[in-house]
């Protein structure tokens, strides 16, 4: 049996936080404001690797009000669900992502952010694909005032 999550996330941004996208820090003069590094592309990615293992979403595994999640790596809840997924017996067989934003172009640091998330995940990177879009100038995303990313997981049945 093949299942599908899907994941979605949505950040504000503020001129004093990293940019981080994929685990990786991206140089630009805006960053994420959150709880945790405000990662919207690993947050998306957790959430739809969570609806398809029918495990809920990021929120209940790590709430942001406690504080052990303050400031840590968004890696570290994509590597825990990697780990929760498999006792369920369950394998990872694609992850597709799109990246929301009017500024910096991210394409050139995709091939990293892969290998990074492949890694947190423990799946050759070819198993996850990324894209990029912005929002042509629109709204609190074209402003620049905003980041968002869309992800979908599928999982199957570990032979
Ligand atoms: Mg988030």
């Amino acid at each position: 049996m093949t299942r599908a999550g899907i994941g979605y996330d949505l950040h504000r941004l503020s001129p004093d936080r990293k940019l981080i996208l994929g685990g990786m820090e991206i140089p630009f003069d805006k960053g994420p404001l959150g709880h945790s590094d405000g990662d919207v592309l690993t947050h998306a990615i957790c959430d739809a690797l969570l609806g398809a293992a029918g495990l809920g979403d990021i929120g209940t595994h790590f709430p942001d009000t406690d504080p052990q999640w303050k400031g840590v790596s968004s890696l570290v809840f994509l590597r825990e669900i990697s780990v929760r997924i498999a006792a369920r017996n369950l394998t990872i067989v694609h992850i597709d992502a799109i990246v929301v934003a009017e500024r910096p172009r991210l394409g050139p640091h995709f091939p990293a952010m892969r290998e990074s998330l492949a890694r947190a995940l423990s799946i050759p990177p070819e198993l996850l694909n990324l894209k990029a879009k912005t929002h042509e100038g629109t709204g609190e995303i074209g402003r620049g005032e905003a980041i968002a990313a869309h992800a979908i997981a599928t999982l199957s049945d570990a032979k």
